[in-house]
């Protein structure tokens, strides 16, 4: 921990220190550590920025209420990486790899034009009502990688190897699912005359809406996870297309926005974790940089008071508007290309994908030594941008 912030109520643990935060991302976490049903103090990850109600690389635990916006609203949000056998590409070939996931994996706003196999589906439990309304559109949205920041990035691993990086979320089903329920936590918190901070608005474990947002939050987590799998495999067909010897290995799956009943410090608790993953012991997660930096594959080291967490990314440093004003396109593409990436700056419209957009990576993963393990590190080599 780098330092410790106290309020009124609970007190604020950071993995950076606390000038390091822009003042939107700290009033947002004091008013987390103030909340009435916050749990043992709030945990910040170094690649904290400004979200929505709750910073994003935020830890909120709670008892006896979960928090819509806590979770966010690209629920399930997170990365998958596979790891190949291949030690190097020639660059034509990964063009005609690259070329072929942009036919087969719609970006954007764009989605299949024809419903997927319902394999790809996850089960479906009773009682699920936005579910069930968004369920045929879901079928079209299965396996695309939406818009942002969202990517598909082939990378040179320090361990020899090349590796695969997807980094996608639970596409209109979730976004759907967090704005109904958060709707609804809205008009009972105001119906009650609780005062709740700006955008945090909670569902009482004993009301009747827990159980259908928790049940249909967890679908979108699922979904999130079966979307990545299913970009993961037409990204494993378009190299076996080109590179027909290539095999596979080491997948791994994870979110970064999510809420869990998990145990800590002795107690039975929901963690809600936005724009941060779960770092148990010996558990495998990956860190993101940008599209021109490092990104890492690490294990978690258990922290208990980070609530087995770790950072999701580098962060932001600087906002879209403000990337897209301030940024010089020719320098952030020459940073690009001398470093061979094939990328995904083109305009001025992508400068907010730019990696000077993003903190120092390398800053934040010395800040969080005490959460996770490097296991490899991973040099970008293409990308393809939502
Ligand atoms: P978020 O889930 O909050 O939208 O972003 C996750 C993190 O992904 C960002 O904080 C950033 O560090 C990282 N990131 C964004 N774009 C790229 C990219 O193109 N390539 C890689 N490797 N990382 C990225
Ligand atoms: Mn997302
Ligand atoms: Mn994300």
């Amino acid at each position: 921990m780098k330092d410790v912030i106290r309020t009124e109520k609970l007190p604020i643990k950071l993995w950076l220190k606390e000038n390091e935060m822009e003042e939107g991302a700290l009033e947002q976490a004091r008013n987390l550590a103030n909340l009435p049903f916050a749990f043992k103090h709030i945990a910040i990850m170094p690649d904290t920025h400004q979200g929505y109600g709750m910073p994003i690389g935020a830890i909120l635990a709670t008892k006896g209420a979960v928090i819509p916006n806590a979770v966010g609203v690209d629920i399930g949000c997170g990365m998958c990486s596979l790891r190949t056998n291949l030690t190097h590409i020639e660059t034509p070939k990964l063009k005609e790899i690259m070329s072929i996931i942009r036919k087969t994996v719609p970006v954007g706003f764009n989605r299949h034009e024809t419903p997927q196999d319902e394999v790809w589906m996850p089960v479906k439990k009773e009682n699920l009502p936005i579910v069930e309304q968004e369920y045929k559109s879901a079928l079209y949205q299965v396996g695309t990688l939406g818009g942002g920041n969202h990517f598909i990035e082939i990378q040179n691993g320090s361990d020899g190897y090349i590796w695969i990086m997807i980094h996608s979320g639970s596409r209109n089903i979730g976004f759907t699912v967090a704005n109904h329920y958060n709707d609804i936590a809205k008009e009972k918190n105001r119906a009650l005359g609780e005062k709740v901070p700006k955008d945090l608005a909670f569902i009482p474990e004993d009301s009747e809406y827990f159980d259908l947002y928790w049940n249909e939050m967890h679908y979108c987590i699922d979904f999130a996870l079966a979307n990545r799998k299913l970009m993961m495999e037409r990204t494993k067909l378009a190299f076996t297309e080109i590179l027909p010897e290539v095999e596979f290995a080491d997948f791994i799956n994870k979110p970064h926005n999510f809420a869990t009943w998990e145990e800590h410090f002795g107690e039975s608790v929901i963690v809600h974790r936005k724009g941060a993953t779960r770092a148990r012991k010996g558990e495998w997660g990956m860190i993101p940089g940008s599209q021109g930096t490092r990104s890492f594959l690490v294990k978690g080291k258990g922290n208990a008071e980070s609530f087995e967490s770790c950072s999701h990314g580098a962060g932001r440093v600087m906002s879209r508007t403000q990337a897209r004003k301030t940024l010089d396109l020719e320098e952030e593409r020459k940073m690009l290309t001398d470093q061979g990436v094939l990328h995904a700056i083109r305009h001025r419209g992508d400068l907010d994908e730019a990696p000077s957009s993003y903190k120092d990576i390398d800053e934040v993963m010395a800040n969080q030594e005490a959460l996770v393990d490097v296991q490899v590190s991973l040099q970008p080599l293409a990308v393809i941008k939502g």
